[in-house]
C-alpha cells in the first residue's frame, strides 16, 4: 500500500522497526535482518559491501547475509540460509567469507541467537590502535556491555580469525577485532545491533574524553553498587563479566607512581647511560 505522506503504512512502519525477540516466523526474520543491515549502512557503520549480519533459525539453520552486496541495500530473498558448519542448504546468493565468526559463536555460546559484524569507525580505531573499552567511564556501559576486549589480528575469510576470537567469545559479548572491525552478539537480532550500536557510542566518549585529555573512572565501589542494582535492569544487562574488568579508579591509582623531578632525571640519565653503553 502507497503512503498517503502524512503517516507511515503499517508496511513502512514495519519495514524500520524490529521487536525483541528470537522466535518470529522466517519471513519475520529475513525483514529484521534487513531492516538492520540498513540500520547499519545509515550510520555509517560500514562502507561498500562490508559487514555481515546473522541469525539462529533453529537449532541447525543460520539465516545470514549475502556476501558481495551493500547491507543498506538487501532484501529478504537475498539472504542466505546454511547449517552451523557454513554448508548452504538455500538461497541464491552465497554467504560471506566472514560467516566462519559467526558460526564459532553460535556452537560456543547457546545463549545467543543473532551475530553482527561492522566495521564502526571509532570503535574500529581503537580496534587498530589496540586499546580495549575496558574502562568504568560511564554507569550504563559497565552494566550493558561491560568491557569490550582487543582480539588479536587475524586474517578475514580465514582460521586465523576464528582462532583470534575464540578465547574471547565467552566472556563478551562485544569484540573488537585488531585491525579489523568489531563483532557483537545477542539472545536476539535487536540486542546484538543495539550492542554495535553501543560499542561505538562508547568509543565516541572514549576519545572524547582522550581529547580533553582527562579520564575520571568510576571506583570500584561505584561499579559494584551498579552490579547489585543490575537486576533492576532485566535483560539489557549483558549475561557475561569478568573479575578484572571494568578497569576502576582504584585500579588506576595501583598502577600510578609518583616521582619528585631529581628522581625522574636520575632515571632518565641512567637509561641513556644504559644506551650509550650499548652502542
Ligand atoms: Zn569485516
Amino acid at each position: 500500500m502507497l503512503s498517503t505522506g502524512f503517516f507511515p503504512t503499517e508496511d513502512e512502519l514495519a519495514a524500520e522497526t524490529i521487536s525483541h525477540g528470537a522466535l518470529k516466523s522466517e519471513d519475520e526474520h529475513r525483514r529484521d535482518i534487513c531492516t538492520a543491515g540498513r540500520w547499519i549502512y545509515e550510520r555509517g557503520y560500514v562502507a561498500s559491501t562490508d559487514g555481515n549480519v546473522s541469525l539462529r533459525l533453529d537449532p541447525r539453520r543460520i539465516l545470514t547475509s549475502p556476501t558481495g552486496i551493500s547491507k543498506g541495500m538487501m532484501t529478504p530473498d537475498d539472504l542466505v540460509i546454511t547449517d552451523l558448519q557454513g554448508t548452504k542448504l538455500s538461497g541464491r546468493r552465497n554467504p560471506s567469507s566472514e560467516l566462519a565468526m559467526h558460526l564459532l559463536i553460535y556452537r560456543r555460546r547457546p545463549d545467543v541467537n543473532s551475530v553482527c559484524h561492522a566495521h564502526p569507525p571509532v570503535a574500529t580505531g581503537y580496534a587498530a590502535a589496540g586499546i580495549p573499552l575496558n574502562k568504568a567511564l560511564l554507569a550504563e556501559l559497565v552494566l550493558s556491555l561491560g568491557c569490550v576486549p582487543v582480539a588479536r589480528y587475524g586474517t578475514p575469510g580465514t582460521p586465523e580469525l576464528t582462532e583470534a576470537l575464540e578465547p574471547l567469545v565467552q566472556s563478551a559479548d562485544s569484540i573488537l577485532m585488531a585491525n579489523h572491525g568489531v563483532v557483537t552478539a545477542g539472545p536476539d537480532l535487536l540486542t546484538a545491533f543495539f550492542r554495535m550500536e553501543t560499542t561505538e557510542h562508547f568509543a565516541r566518549v572514549a576519545l572524547v574524553t582522550e581529547l580533553l585529555g582527562k579520564q575520571v573512572l568510576l571506583s570500584s565501589g561505584d561499579v559494584e553498587k551498579l552490579l547489585a542494582a543490575r537486576a533492576r535492569y532485566g535483560a539489557q544487562t549483558s549475561s557475561v563479566k569478568s573479575a578484572e574488568c571494568p578497569v576502576t579508579s582504584d585500579a588506576e591509582e595501583t598502577e600510578r607512581i609518583t616521582l619528585t623531578r631529581r628522581e625522574l632525571e636520575s632515571l632518565v640519565e641512567e637509561a641513556v647511560q644504559k644506551d650509550r653503553a650499548r652502542r
